[in-house]
């Protein structure tokens, strides 16, 4: 099939969404157009979101309605406001050559006088949400009486919405002979047993398989510690400084969360969610679809109604519930058949419920590193530097400042003043991501490095940089037995309890060696090792690095051991603090801060 005239469309139906830019039907409308235009059968539609259900449903109604008749014969019921808004806006357009035609929408949250009025002066067809088309229904300011076609649309979501006994009641009031439509992107259970209630041994047609993903959207997902979610999503959008997206959450309050923290942290951002007034929700979008906001931060079902084509990525702050909820929120990125990423941020715990989202998608997902502050501050350069290539000039407007500019920046050269311009624009990301961590280090110590020689449940804590309870290693060890040794790397170069105990192998050759307590701080670390191995050790890392760090090791100053059973913690907080502030790298910095702090250590190195 190659256009919409061998369809046995209308002409003016066919000129309206020629100007629309539909070129040829999509794939559920090639089946279902036919259908609806010769035959009065009950049929379910199933196809993913974004792939023109309504047109598949609405050219048909249009091209039906008589427009002899002043009443109601098409009646299409959607879960939420913005949803009737867009369908009856759609079904507008595509009858804007059939001036006898009226479309209106009825939905909650707004003056129900004003839409009766809008009723009173005839409607052909009526788009509605269940709640107020009920209300009508029972006020008799719509009669159902002479309804042709029932379509419930994104029935799936009705149903997750509770609007069943609303719609019973609805369709009560409905001819035995209408036509029922039933449109939707999933086939959960429920709309199975739904359409065997409502319809009339329905004709199923279904495009593209069921309950999968949209094809054309790249399923991507990044794993971090729980709590580094957010700095995760800002330097999801940091990297991606032409970002446009929603980034969906599980509840009202972290929606709300989020967009406060963003908003704060100088992002284009708003939250869309149900604790919004109406009028409120209206700005949001409108501002959202005219790309003033560059992330909506929504719940999914304020999100349900927005149609927006361009999205560049839908962010799944956290994965849901549901996995049909996905296939939902990623259908809201690769519309009309152009391309889209959905990205999950998840946490190690998730990790199976990804494994279901991908059975169920049909798509696998591909793993990909959260961007470091280098690669962050590398493309928000050339992006800077990208737009004062293409910055547009209104000479006329500058032109009385710009000899005074010119005399001000006259005694800097070329070079300087590229990079003075830049830095302008660039230095607060350079400080942001000075020495930022690295968000890929997920702490293993719960899987696997189990069996290696640390408690498992305490490395946790050590790895937080908080000593843990070592009841249990106490018992096990005499401490005079024990050396405790500094080393220069921590967290912040990806330093983990496994991968010290991978670098003391390694330099030692050595694998009986014992290892006591492991305390990663954020630039550098502790841990106790057999006192026998003590100059061994020592030995083996003279010369070594890590990550391109060259290392020192030293034993640590037995002050810094700390008192039984009460850690010197707030010693360790206060240098983590202090240096906090540089990046910890190499024998230099370490003497300065060996220096600052008053404090000596004893020296080791021969
Ligand atoms: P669905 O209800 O399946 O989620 P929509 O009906 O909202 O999808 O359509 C998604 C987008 O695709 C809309 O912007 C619509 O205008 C556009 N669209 C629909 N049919 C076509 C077509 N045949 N050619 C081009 N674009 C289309
Ligand atoms: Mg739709």
């Amino acid at each position: 099939m190659n256009n919409f005239e061998e369809l046995n469309l209308n002409p003016d139906i066919i000129s309206a969404i020629t100007e629309l830019g539909f070129v040829k039907p999509t794939p559920i409308q090639e089946l279902v157009i036919p259908v609806l235009l010769e035959s009065e059968r009950d049929l379910v539609g199933l196809a993913q979101t974004g792939t023109g259900k309504t047109a598949a449903f609405g050219l048909p109604m249009i091209q039906k309605v008589d427009t002899s008749i002043n009443q109601t014969q098409g009646l299409i019921l959607s879960p939420t406001r913005e949803l009737c808004m867009q369908i009856a806006k759609d079904l507008q357009s595509y009858s804007k050559n059939n001036h006898k035609i009226r479309v209106t929408a009825v939905y909650g949250g707004t003056s129900i006088e004003t839409q009766i009025s809008e009723l009173r002066k005839g409607s052909h067809i009526v788009v509605g949400t269940p709640g107020r088309t009920l209300d009508l229904i029972k006020r008799n300011r719509l009669n159902v009486s002479k309804i042709n076609t029932v379509v419930l649309d994104e029935a799936d979501e009705m149903l997750s919405m509770g609007f069943k006994e609303d719609l019973d009641a609805i369709l009560e009031g409905t001819p035995d002979t209408k036509q029922t439509l039933l449109f939707s992107a999933t086939m959960p259970a429920e709309i199975s047993r739904i359409s065997k209630k409502f319809m009339n041994n329905p004709v199923e047609l279904s495009a593209g398989t069921k309950n999968v993903a949209a094809e054309n959207v790249k399923h991507i997902y990044y794993e971090v510690q729980a709590r580094d979610r957010y700095e995760a999503l800002k330097r999801i959008a940091d990297i991606n400084p032409k970002i446009y997206g929603i980034i969906f959450c599980r509840t009202r309050h972290e929606t709300k969360e989020i967009a406060d923290k963003l908003i704060t942290d100088g992002y284009n951002a708003d939250a869309l969610h149900g604790d919004l007034s109406q009028a409120q929700r209206d700005s949001v979008m409108t501002k959202f679809r005219s790309r003033h906001l560059q992330l909506l931060v929504a719940t999914d079902v304020a999100a349900r109604g927005l149609d927006v084509d361009d999205l560049t990525h839908v962010i799944n702050f956290n994965l849901p519930d549901e996995n049909e909820i996905y296939i939902h929120r990623s259908g809201r990125t690769g519309r009309a058949g152009k391309s889209g990423i959905s990205l999950s941020i998840l946490h190690m715990r998730e990790k199976h419920k990804l494994r279901s989202v991908e059975k169920i998608t049909g798509r696998s997902f591909e793993k990909m590193l959260v961007p470091s502050g280098k690669e962050i501050c590398a493309k928000q350069l050339y992006n800077l530097v990208d737009r004062v290539e293409n910055v547009e000039i209104d000479e006329s407007q500058i032109a009385p400042f710009i000899e005074a500019i010119y005399q001000k920046l006259e005694w800097l050269s070329r070079e300087e003043l590229i990079k003075k311009f830049v830095s302008v624009e660039f230095n607060r990301f350079l400080s942001y991501y000075k020495g930022a961590k690295d968000l890929n280090k997920i702490d293993k110590s719960r899987d696997d490095s189990r069996g290696s020689r640390e408690d498992t449940g305490r490395r946790r804590k050590d790895v937080d940089g908080r000593r843990g309870d070592d009841e249990g290693r106490r018992r096990n060890r005499d401490d005079a037995n024990f050396t405790r040794l500094f080393i220069n790397v921590g967290s912040s170069t990806n330093l983990n309890p496994a991968s010290l105990i991978g670098l003391i192998n390694k330099n030692t050759k050595e694998k009986s060696i014992d290892i006591g307590k492991i305390e990663i701080m954020k630039n550098f670390s502790f841990f106790e090792v057999d006192k026998a191995f003590e100059k061994t050790i020592l030995k083996s890392f003279e010369d070594t690095d890590f990550n391109n760090i060259p290392l020192v090791i030293e034993v640590a100053n037995p002050k810094q051991s700390g008192n039984e059973g009460s850690p010197s913690s707030r010693n360790f907080k206060r240098r983590d603090s202090f240096k906090g502030k540089e990046n910890f790298k190499g024998k230099e910095n370490y003497s300065r801060l060996k220096n600052k702090d008053g404090r000596k250590r004893r020296e080791n190195k021969k």
